[in-house]
């Protein structure tokens, strides 16, 4: 049996975090990793990169990036204050969020930022996705201004290079299986090293292996039926294993188990996430758009905010249509604004030089209802209000169910194209309850169970119904932390 301080049981960003941050405190660290290496990094290797954090005024944006004084004077930065933070994180979760797990998560941001910076990850503003010329000046929106140099796989192989200047070992290809504990303190993991049982001892072990969003088993038990039906936007190596050890021994669940993020995605997409192509069927210029289902209606409102504050949510309303798919639908007055993933190769796309022939090639679409949907929306547009799509507008429908609030625009501008879309899952909510100091994990009379510490995904009670973007890297890095130095700290006690 190999023998270390601290095991961390993952390789994406919150266990790099915890990995990182359990050596600076001294401990001999290694890390199992479920995926070969051209497969490693988890989730946190498909992330397109984006991080909200908390900050008021572009000199702490300095101290994570590389802005010159110029530029800093002339951009507006938008601003994401701890209260904005809150009030955004508490609105989005139906103020279920954790308090002292939202308070860490919010107020360690910043400060999370600036240590990934120590510690060899790169940032870089954000202004292709994130940034509009407004009145002649650049103006950030959606409250983060940033986004990781090289996207999440940039951030994993940062942060993999300087876990390898720092000693920590990396097993790939190594499946941990369950917790070896003795009934009072946990002493190590098992394994699976490429098919063959192992064994390693350790004084603390972080699990930090993702949520169970891979599990169409567990998708289905936890999320409901028909969720075994998504697609899976990320890797295919988060299958609960870490939630089921730590039951299996008594920790206690926490948060939102039938809570996920997904999201609209590239109808035919594959059923697990290509991490060369991880950006290519994102499809979150919907607000934008008016969104039909099978029977040629509309089911959501579109634009009932920036895509950061309803994409989350909104896959699991497309999975709910018949047939787990829609179209959103555009003239050629947005087909300017769309994100560049709406002109790749591998897309569902209709075209029509009006309306009535992009009508006939929806496939699977009612397309006499879908007209008569076209025509009510049209004229229910409050034309009179102006459209810019980097402020919520206000553009809204008037006498229409449901309501489309900001950016509705007339669709009279051919030629009309329509996007097919199904529901691709990102994450799940429901986790462990932990310790929002050390990250320990606690059994199911709310104490530590020693030697067990939690991290990323697999904590529970942060996000519940939605989350806003960027929140998930972040958490990753905050919690990641904790629970590195928290073992750390118990291991050299
Ligand atoms: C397509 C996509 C885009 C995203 N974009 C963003 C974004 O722009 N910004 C943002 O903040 N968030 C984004 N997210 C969400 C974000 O990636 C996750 O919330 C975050 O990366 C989770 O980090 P983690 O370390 O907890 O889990 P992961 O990164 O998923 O890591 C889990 C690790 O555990 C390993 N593992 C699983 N089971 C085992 C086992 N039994 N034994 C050993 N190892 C195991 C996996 O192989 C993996 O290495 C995105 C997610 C996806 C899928």
């Amino acid at each position: 049996m190999k023998v270390y301080d601290v095991v961390v049981v993952g390789k994406g960003n919150a266990a790099l975090c915890a990995a990182l941050s359990a050596r600076d405190k001294g401990a001999t660290v290694a890390m199992l990793e479920a995926a070969a290496v051209d497969e490693s990094g988890g989730n946190s290797r498909f992330a397109g990169g984006v991080m909200r954090f908390a900050y008021s005024k572009v000199e702490e944006l300095q101290q994570i990036t590389e802005i010159p004084e110029d530029e800093a004077k002339n951009t507006d930065w938008d601003s994401n204050t701890i209260d904005e933070f809150y009030d955004d994180l508490y609105r989005v979760t139906a103020f279920r969020t954790d308090p002292n797990l939202s308070e860490a998560l919010i107020t360690q941001s910043h400060a999370g930022m600036v240590w990934l910076r120590s510690q060899g990850a790169s940032f870089v503003p954000n202004y292709g996705a994130q940034s509009a010329i407004v009145n002649g000046k650049r103006k950030f929106f959606g409250r983060f201004p940033l986004t990781v140099n090289g996207g999440g796989a940039g951030l994993v192989e940062d942060l993999t290079k300087t876990a390898g200047k720092k000693g920590i070992e990396i097993f790939y290809e190594t499946r941990a299986i369950s917790l070896i504990y003795d009934g009072v303190k946990v002493q190590g993991v098992r394994a699976k090293q490429k098919g063959v049982p192992v064994e390693f001892g350790a004084k603390a072990v972080v699990l930090a292996c993702g949520g169970f969003e891979a599990n169409p088993e567990w998708r289905t038990r936890y999320l409901g039926p028909g969720w075994e039906l998504a697609k899976v936007r990320g890797t295919r190596h988060n299958l609960g294993e870490g939630l089921k050890m730590a039951l299996e021994i008594g920790a206690c669940p926490y948060g939102n188990w039938s809570g996920r993020h997904a999201v609209s995605w590239e109808r035919h997409a594959p059923e697990f996430g290509i991490v060369e192509k991880s950006h290519d069927p994102y499809r979150h210029s919907y607000p934008l758009s008016i969104m039909i289902n099978a029977e040629g209606k509309r089911f959501v409102d579109e634009g009932q905010d920036f895509y950061n504050y309803t994409y989350a949510k909104y896959g699991a309303e497309v999975l709910r249509q018949s047939g787990q798919y829609a179209y959103q639908v555009f003239d050629a007055k947005t087909k300017p604004l769309l994100k560049k993933e709406y002109s790749g190769r591998e897309v569902t796309r209709f075209t029509g030089n009006t309306l009535e022939e992009l009508a006939a090639k929806l496939e699977g679409v009612d397309g006499q209802q879908f007209l008569k949907t076209v025509r009510e929306y049209n004229a229910a547009v409050k034309t009179d209000v102006p459209f810019s799509h980097a402020v919520r507008d206000g553009r809204c429908t008037v006498g229409i169910e449901p309501v489309k609030s900001n950016w509705a625009n007339v669709l009279d501008t051919p030629p009309f194209e329509a996007y097919g879309v199904t529901c691709g899952i990102t994450f799940t909510f429901g986790g462990l309850r932990i310790d929002h100091e050390t990250g320990q994990v606690l059994d199911l009379g709310y104490q530590g169970i020693p030697g067990l510490y939690a991290a990323g995904e697999m904590v529970g009670g942060i996000f519940y119904f939605n989350y806003p973007a960027g929140t998930g890297l972040v958490s990753g890095t905050v919690f990641g932390r904790i629970a590195g130095n928290g073992a750390g700290d118990a291991v050299k006690r």
